[in-house]
């Protein structure tokens, strides 16, 4: 699988070279780069009376970004604004089950937005966490019960804290598998 990492907007650097090395080392078979060009954040994806972003505005621009690039089976977008989704008050990323584009937002994994005074590896380990949660689901995955399990859905940041940054065995068989496919 070979995936590319989108910024939409300014993102901060340290984020995307980690993913680089992260991402490869848990999903089979996979290559990953970072795209040079950043994507600009849609306009009408602002919704000013929230003070929000609308993931699902924004995702469907990087699946029109997909379309018109060659060479990726994936393209993760990362942003870093507050996303909201149709009857969610917010989302960490979102992502078509299955399909070609993921998107996920640093905005509410910043340690200082909890007024945690953790260092930038908690920040960075919940972005892998996120990536890897909306990637899986490209592949078709659903969510899963396990607690431990990448798969499982976040309400809110104790979640993603609580589940690891891999698949359980499920989850994973079912992940290569879908990677296979791919040819
Ligand atoms: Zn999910
Ligand atoms: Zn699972």
């Amino acid at each position: 699988m070979k995936i590319g990492i989108l910024s939409v907007g300014q993102v901060q650097r340290e984020v995307l070279l980690e993913l680089l090395q992260a991402l490869p080392k848990i999903f089979p078979d996979t290559a990953c780069s970072i795209i040079k060009e950043p994507l600009p954040i849609p306009v009408d994806a602002f919704v000013k009376k929230r003070n929000q972003y609308s993931s699902s505005v924004i995702l469907s621009q990087i699946k029109v970004f997909v379309a018109s690039k060659a060479g990726f089976d994936r393209v993760l977008g990362v942003i870093d604004v507050d996303l909201f989704a149709s009857g969610l008050n917010y989302v960490f990323g979102e992502a078509y089950t299955p399909g070609k584009a993921a998107l996920i937002s640093l905005w509410r994994l910043k340690p200082n937005f909890y007024g945690e005074t953790a260092g930038s590896e908690v920040f960075v380990l919940r972005a892998l966490k996120e990536s890897v949660h909306e990637l899986g689901h490209t592949l078709g995955l659903r969510h899963c019960a396990r607690g431990f399990c990448v798969m499982h859905f976040s309400n809110s940041i104790f979640d993603t804290d609580k589940k690891q940054s891999l698949f359980c065995g499920q989850d994973y068989l079912q992940a290569s598998l879908a990677i296979n496919a791919l040819g």
